[in-house]
């Protein structure tokens, strides 16, 4: 039965995962687009031009272009049974035929090196169909309102869809979820958070114009980070509320994209443990979250975790140039052997922890780690020319693609964490920005922001402390 959603157009009615099968991102993320990208030499994900095969219900009808890395068995197992390795086996065997292109439920024509195409019309549709009306189940996700939103229209965007078209539907969403002591809750009456904070602040920027921007209250938001600064350096995620990375990367990306003041507000209670800045202190509160695997955790001394990882990394990118903060920072040696060990054959995906099972949405967790390591092992760039990869591939982009596009994509539409899970737009979100990533090289690049440039959200009159520092400055 289809339905019109308020953009006018008519849709099908979204299919809904059980309330229990919902996987919400604690964390947060952005596609973080490098000044320079180009398209990598990968071209699985293109050229479908194969005709579809007849039936791909057998063995004998396995792509001959599936490399044996891909669709075996691993060499080495482990002999010890226990219910982790039963569950690792259990997953490669739900994910092999997929792997294979035989499960019944793909959709060719598969491409010359036996991938499926990326069904980017039901993609499209199924995000649309996110944003409308949800049923009373998912009441338990009233908390995460702009992450709904936020991983909806990044996913738009990711596809090239126009997503300035819900603008007022945006920012008629978030004005009463503002509060007026800073930032922004999951809903209606919620305490401020950093991570719906980052959702809402993304969204706005998403969707852009002036009336977007000019609905954060900028002051009130530098206060209330302020107020969230921790003596050892790193940030709470809210007031009350527990200390980790996730709180730093969220509070760094929000003073930066709305290019607040770096010095930290007089009634900061940081100030009284000697800290001026936000930034006092956070490289080396980053620095003691590398564990003994060489992952990154969420605090000093828990467990290394690939979107933890994500979170110092990119939080060490805004704080500087990466080849200076994350390799004073970081043992990147020991940080290479980790996430490598993340990506799995013959899945290709990628688990977020030792000993987990590969998950669609750590295609951006982990995935987007490498382009932020690669750019602090190449240096930067000059923007006019930046040169070919002198590490080559640091992980496979072959295994990514192939197990985003061969095991996350819903039938109708949608992606997942694994075969035999439901779509939804957490995951359709992050799978896609994984794909994202192995198409392009990232480099960073002599055009970064330089000290004294504002920044995409800023508005000259909405200035409240002048001259505003940027990040730069204090690193
Ligand atoms: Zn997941």
């Amino acid at each position: 039965m289809p339905v019109t959603s308020a953009t006018g157009k008519q849709r099908r009615k979204v299919r809904f995962a059980s309330t229990s099968q919902i996987s919400a991102g604690k964390s947060s993320i952005t596609p973080n687009q490098p000044a320079q990208s180009r398209p990598s030499s990968t071209t699985l994900s293109q050229d479908h031009t194969q005709p579809k095969q007849q039936s791909r219900m057998s063995e004998t009808h396995v792509h001959p272009a599936v490399p044996a890395l891909f669709k075996e068995l691993p060499i080495i197992q482990d002999a010890l049974t226990t219910e982790t390795t039963n569950l690792q086996e259990e997953t490669v065997n739900k994910c092999l035929p997929f792997l294979k292109g035989i499960h019944s439920s793909q959709k060719g024509p598969f491409n010359q090196f036996g991938v499926p195409p990326l069904n980017r019309d039901d993609h499209i549709a199924y995000l649309y169909d996110s944003l409308e009306d949800y049923p009373g189940s998912f009441v338990a996700l009233d908390a995460s309102r702009p992450w709904m939103v936020y991983w909806a229209l990044a996913g738009l965007t990711l596809l090239g869809e126009d997503v300035s078209q819900f603008r007022d539907r945006v920012i008629t969403s978030f004005r009463p979820m503002q509060n007026s002591t800073g930032g922004f809750g999951g809903g209606h009456g919620q305490l401020s958070h950093c991570a719906p904070s980052y959702a809402a602040v993304l969204s706005l920027a998403m969707v852009g114009g002036e009336e977007a921007f000019q609905l954060i209250d900028r002051k009130a938001m530098w206060r209330w980070l302020g107020r969230l600064k921790q003596p050892d350096g790193g940030f709470r995620v809210s007031e009350g509320g527990e200390e980790d990375v996730r709180g730093a990367y969220c509070a760094m990306v929000l003073l930066s994209l709305l290019d607040l003041p770096l010095t930290l507000p007089p009634d900061a209670e940081a100030r009284k443990h000697g800290f001026e800045t936000f930034t006092s202190g956070l490289s080396d509160y980053l620095s003691r979250c590398q564990t003994f695997e060489g992952g990154i955790s969420g605090n000093p001394g828990s467990e290394a975790h690939g979107a933890y990882a994500f979170c110092a990394l990119a939080c060490l990118c805004i704080l500087g140039e990466p080849e200076a903060t994350i390799s004073r920072c970081v043992d990147v040696p020991m940080l290479l052997s980790w996430l490598s060990a993340r990506q799995y054959a013959p899945e290709g995906g990628f688990a977020g922890r030792t000993n987990k099972l590969v998950d669609g949405c750590y295609s951006f967790w982990v995935g987007g780690c490498w382009p932020l390591i690669q750019s602090a092992i190449n240096g930067t760039q000059p923007a006019t020319a930046p040169k070919q990869t002198s590490t080559g591939n640091l992980y496979s982009r072959e295994g990514l693609t192939r197990y985003i596009l061969a095991c996350c994509q819903g039938k109708h539409g949608g992606l997942r964490d694994k075969p035999g899970k439901h779509p939804d737009s957490y995951h359709t979100c992050y799978t896609l920005t994984g794909l994202s990533t192995t198409q392009y090289h990232h480099y960073h690049t002599e055009l970064a922001q330089a000290p004294g440039e504002t920044s995409p959200l800023h508005f000259p009159g909405n200035s409240f402390l002048s001259p505003a520092r940027t990040i730069k400055d204090q690193t």
